[in-house]
């Protein structure tokens, strides 16, 4: 079996639609499980009625047009009719979602953000696999639901790989072409769950993993994974070939590959996954594999934008040791700051943090009390993984270096 997954941009209008038609029917006809998101921007218009919902605003009813709109407007391109069944069949989907708004009497708004966004990947996947029934593909729709199983976290649920396992492993066995959801789940209870914004790679993965199957393929509207990111670079060149560490490592300094809990369920069963471009589904893409190292054999640039650097010293002159080390860790963690880097030598600790949540001036506060403490805002931090001359070069040239370490295979330069 192959697993393909389409996110929202390979579904954003008709045509898009008939591409990923095109797609389905050349490199996978059969065998294979299709998992899709929300087309287009529709789980941000969602949120809003999220968000008009709870506040209980004056533009609930104006938010929901904005969906059911655009999804009409895609069926009538595709279906050419109002009486077509995909059209019957959003509007009853459309109308349980109504109903659910009239009838909750739950409070909880991630019980209910559940409950409501997940109609996007649900008017979706009718529309695709209606769609792929009229270019003659047999396709059976699945309910994601009833194959991933989470805990009641709403939101951000956990799986339980268990029983998503013995619930999956079935479907390998019917050779059939299927589409089903990204991105949501459900409880114990039967409620609606989601696996976090951008879930959908996950949910691939998942099922990838649980069928074990042969690859697992994420269509994009880029060539792959490129060694840069093309709006601060020229040029960028495609990677062909890495590791899942390898993949792993770029990803955990901000590069915008995988997300780590997406490659973890694939490396654990050895099962490639391939990053291609659905504008050209000929290309030789992305393959994230077991393979050591990374191909070509290329600088990898990341650069990560409006970090602050904090440098502290002792006030006495005394060294900076490991209990004031794990002070400054816990204050750091307990204010959510995500740490980038850090260096220390024996009266200086510096640390380049992402200050996610604006708490730089709390954190700051309570480090006063027991060091000197100096911080600059706004620093970029660029890290080239498989580094060379010629890279710190291109770096390092015109500007002002704060802060940089180097490794043996990723140097770190915090700039201002
Ligand atoms: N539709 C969801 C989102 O936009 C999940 C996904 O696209 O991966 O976050
Ligand atoms: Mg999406």
């Amino acid at each position: 079996m192959k697993v393909f997954k389409f996110g929202g941009a390979s579904v954003k209008d008709a045509q898009a639609v008939k591409n990923l038609g095109t797609i389905v029917k050349h490199y996978g006809s059969n065998d294979t499980l299709i998992v899709v998101s929300a087309m287009g921007k529709t789980t941000n218009a969602l949120e809003a009625v999220v968000n008009q919902y709870a506040n209980g605003g004056q533009g609930l009813q104006a938010a929901l047009q904005v969906v059911k709109q655009y999804h009409k407007q895609i069926i009538l391109e595709l279906f050419l009719s109002e009486a077509h069944p995909a059209m019957l069949q959003f509007e009853t989907t459309y109308k349980a979602l109504l109903q659910f708004l009239e009838t909750n009497t739950n409070t909880n708004y991630d019980f209910s953000y559940d409950q409501i966004i997940h109609y996007g990947e649900l008017f979706s996947t009718q529309i695709i696999g209606h769609f792929l029934n009229q270019i003659d593909l047999e396709v059976s729709w699945l309910d994601a639901r009833n194959y991933i199983k989470t805990n009641a976290n709403y939101r951000r649920a956990l799986v339980d790989m268990q029983v998503t396992e013995r619930l999956i492993l079935p479907l390998a066995e019917t050779g059939k072409l299927m589409v089903t959801q990204g991105f949501i789940a459900s409880n114990a209870e039967g409620f609606t769950t989601t696996l976090g914004r951008e879930g959908s790679d996950y949910t691939a993965a998942i099922f990838g993993a649980c069928l074990q199957a042969e690859s697992v393929t994420i269509w994009k509207d880029v060539p792959g994974v490129l060694n840069a990111d093309p709006r601060y670079f020229e040029a960028p060149e495609l990677l062909e070939r890495m590791s899942y560490n390898e993949a792993i490592e770029l990803a955990f300094y901000g590069a915008s590959v995988m997300h780590p809990k997406t490659l973890q369920p694939l490396q654990q069963k050895a099962i490639p996954l391939h990053v291609k471009s659905f504008l050209n589904p000929d290309g030789v893409g992305t393959v994230v594999h077991t393979q050591a190292g990374i191909h070509p054999q290329v600088p990898c640039y990341i650069v990560k934008k409006n970090q602050m650097l904090i440098q502290l010293s002792s006030l006495d002159f005394s060294y900076i040791v490991e209990e004031n080390i794990s002070d400054i860790f816990r204050l750091l963690h307990h204010f959510k700051m995500k740490v980038d880097v850090i260096q220390n030598s024996a009266i200086t600790f510096s640390v380049c943090v992402d200050d996610l949540y604006n708490t730089l001036q709390d954190v700051v506060a309570h480090l006063q009390q027991k060091f000197k403490v100096q911080y600059t805002t706004n620093v970029a931090l660029y890290t080239v993984r498989h580094y060379n001359t010629q890279a710190i070069a291109l770096i390092e040239s015109n500007k002002t270096i704060l802060l940089k370490q180097r490794s043996q295979d990723t140097l770190q330069i915090v700039t201002q």
